[in-house]
């Protein structure tokens, strides 16, 4: 099976998908990981991301759908084998989803479910700008909502380095925002047309959202 995690930032696709991707033996492919990952390791793509990042605006097609091809190489070829993906953040254009449908239908697979996950605006810029990141190993955390235990210090691996990403100031989150209306919202007709999609309220504690997600995606 193959999945799409589709929602506004904020939501809690990154938090949702790495709790439901292991339990459904399938392999996340969140490509603001992906692309973080890059800027970090200072590859050139990552180098040419960066600018787009910081600022919040979406990082060229082409280069993003570089990356989930590459990563679909890698599913097809895992041992033990995955039962798909579960993507998050991506398709976020009609252009990535044509090249998603084309890349999957070149082995013989499809999108079989889109999850429109979803929560009001006002929730998600309190999120977003109470957010915190492990400048270590990228936990996030929130302030407000899933805190660390110990203030200023990572639960998973003890480093005080938690700041907040680059793109979640107050000015790239409302930038954000508006370009997921203006391009990625659209996507869910594209895939409603065919039947796929499911709504889950993203204004609800975790696990309540973990227990809907499972529900839509079985
Ligand atoms: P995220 O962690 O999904 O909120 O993504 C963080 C940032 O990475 C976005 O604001 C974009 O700059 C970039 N990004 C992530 N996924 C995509 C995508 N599918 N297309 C273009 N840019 C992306």
């Amino acid at each position: 099976m193959n999945a799409i995690l589709l929602g506004p930032q904020g939501v809690g696709k990154g938090t949702q998908s790495e709790i439901v991707a292991p339990q459904l033996g399938l392999a996340r492919v969140g490509t603001g990981d992906l692309l973080r990952a890059a800027i970090r390791a200072g590859t050139e793509l990552g180098r040419q991301a960066q600018e787009y990042y910081d600022r919040g605006a979406l990082v060229p097609d082409d280069l993003v759908i570089g990356l989930v091809v590459e990563k679909l190489r890698e599913i097809a070829a895992a041992t033990p084998p995955l039962s798909g993906a579960l993507f998050d953040g991506f398709p976020r254009t009609r252009p990535q989803a044509e090249a998603l449908d084309r890349a999957l239908g070149e082995i013989g697979q499809r999108i079989d479910r889109v999850v429109d996950l979803d929560a009001p605006r006002p929730v998600l810029v309190a999120r977003l700008t109470a957010r915190l990141i492990c400048g270590n190993c990228q936990t996030i955390y929130n302030l407000r909502t899933k805190p660390p235990r110990q203030p200023g210090v990572c639960d998973v691996c003890g480093s005080t380095d938690l700041r907040q990403r680059a793109d979640d100031t107050e000015e790239a989150v409302v930038e954000r925002l508006r370009l997921y209306d203006e391009q990625t919202q659209p996507l869910l007709d594209y895939y409603r047309a065919r039947g796929v999609v499911r709504e889950v309220d993203g204004d609800q504690p975790i696990d309540r959202v973990t227990a809907a997600l499972l529900k839509a995606l079985a």
